[in-house]
C-alpha cells in the first residue's frame, strides 16, 4: 500500500514513473450501503484524476460496491457516470475491477451500459469463473478492453475452478485469445510461469509489447518489473492508497502466505 492518502500515492507513481513503470491508484473501499458514502467515494476519485501529475497517466481503478452498486444500479451507474465525465475531461482511464460472484452479471451489465457513451472505461475479468471463456469472448467481439486476473474470491467450486492447476491453463487460454484479438489487454499477475507463458506467446505469435500490458500489485515483485521494462515491455502496478486497507489485505494473505511479509511491511511502514 501507498499510504493514507493521495499524495503518497502520487508520490508512489512519480517514482515507478521514473522507472518507466506506469500506475493504477485505486482508493481502497468497496461494500459502501451509504448514498453520501458512495457519492464521496466518486468525488474523492474525481479529486485524485485532478490531482495526477499530467506527466504520470491519470488511470484509475475502482470497485463498484464503493460506488453503491449494493444500493441501487442505476444510482451508481449515476455516480461512476460522474467519475467517466471528469475521467474524459482530464485524458484519464477508469478501471472497473471485479469483485464476487455475486457482483460479476450487474458489474457486467453496468460495464456494458457505461461502454455506449464511454470509451475510457475497462473491466477486470477472472480466469477461475466457469463463465469467463463466454465473457472474454463477447469482450474481444465488443472491443472492451480487459484486465485479465486470476480471482482474488473465495467462490464455490460450481462457480470457479478451485486448484491452481485448472486456473492456470485456464488463464492461459484466456490470456492467448486476448493477447491475438483484444484490445490492449492486461495481463495481471504475479505468476511468473503466466508471466513467460505471455512472453513466449507473444513473442511467437509475433504480438508486438505496445499491444499489452503487464500488471502487478504495488509492493509485489519490483525487480521483476524493472527486468520486463529493460526487456521493452509495458508494466503498470496498482497503487492502493486509503485507510480502508483491512478486506485488500486479507486476500493477499489468503493468495499467499509469503504475503505475510509484504503485509507486515506495510502495516510497519518499513
Ligand atoms: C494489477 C492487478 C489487479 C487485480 N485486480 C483484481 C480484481 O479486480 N479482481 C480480483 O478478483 N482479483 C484481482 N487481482 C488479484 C488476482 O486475481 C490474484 O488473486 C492475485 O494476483 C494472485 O494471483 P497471481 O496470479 O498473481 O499469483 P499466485 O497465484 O498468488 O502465485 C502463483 C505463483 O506466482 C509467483 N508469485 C506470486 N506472488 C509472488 C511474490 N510476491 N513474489 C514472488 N513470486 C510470486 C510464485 O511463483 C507463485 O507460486 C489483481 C491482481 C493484479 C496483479
Amino acid at each position: 500500500m501507498a499510504g493514507p492518502d493521495p499524495e503518497s500515492a502520487i508520490a508512489a507513481g512519480r517514482q515507478l514513473h521514473a522507472r518507466g513503470i506506469g500506475a493504477t491508484f485505486d482508493l481502497l473501499g468497496e461494500d459502501v450501503l451509504d448514498r453520501e458514502a458512495a457519492v464521496r467515494s466518486a468525488e474523492a476519485n474525481k479529486q485524485l484524476l485532478r490531482r495526477i501529475p499530467v506527466e504520470i497517466e491519470r488511470n484509475i481503478s475502482i470497485k463498484l460496491t464503493m460506488f453503491g452498486l449494493n444500493i441501487s444500479g442505476e444510482f451508481c451507474r449515476e455516480n461512476v457516470a460522474g467519475l467517466l465525465d471528469t475521467a474524459r475531461e482530464v485524458g484519464g482511464f477508469v478501471r472497473i475491477d471485479m469483485e464476487g460472484s455475486k457482483h460479476t452479471q450487474r458489474t457486467l451489465d453496468l460495464f456494458h451500459r457505461l461502454r455506449e457513451t464511454y470509451d475510457n472505461v475497462g473491466i477486470v475479468l477472472q480466469a477461475y469463473l466457469h463463465r469467463t471463456p463466454a465473457d472474454v469472448k463477447e469482450a474481444i467481439a465488443r472491443g472492451d478492453r480487459v484486465r485479465l486476473c486470476k480471482g482474488a474470491y473465495r467462490e464455490p467450486p460450481e462457480v470457479a475452478h478451485q486448484d491452481m492447476e485448472h486456473i492456470r491453463k485456464a488463464y492461459r487460454e484466456l490470456a492467448h485469445q486476448l493477447l491475438d484479438h483484444g484490445s490492449y489487454p492486461a495481463i495481471a499477475t504475479h505468476d511468473e510461469i503466466l508471466v513467460r507463458d505471455t512472453l513466449g506467446y507473444a513473442s511467437v505469435q509475433k504480438i508486438p509489447p505496445d499491444r499489452f500490458e503487464f500488471q502487478m500489485l504495488y509492493g509485489l515483485r519490483p525487480r521483476r518489473w524493472d527486468e520486463l521494462v529493460a526487456a521493452g515491455h509495458r508494466v503498470r502496478v496498482y497503487v492502493p492508497y486509503g485507510t480502508h486497507w483491512f478486506p485488500y489485505f486479507y486476500r493477499r494473505l489468503r493468495e499467499r502466505r509469503e504475503n505475510i511479509y509484504f503485509v507486515l511491511r506495510n502495516l510497519l511502514g518499513g
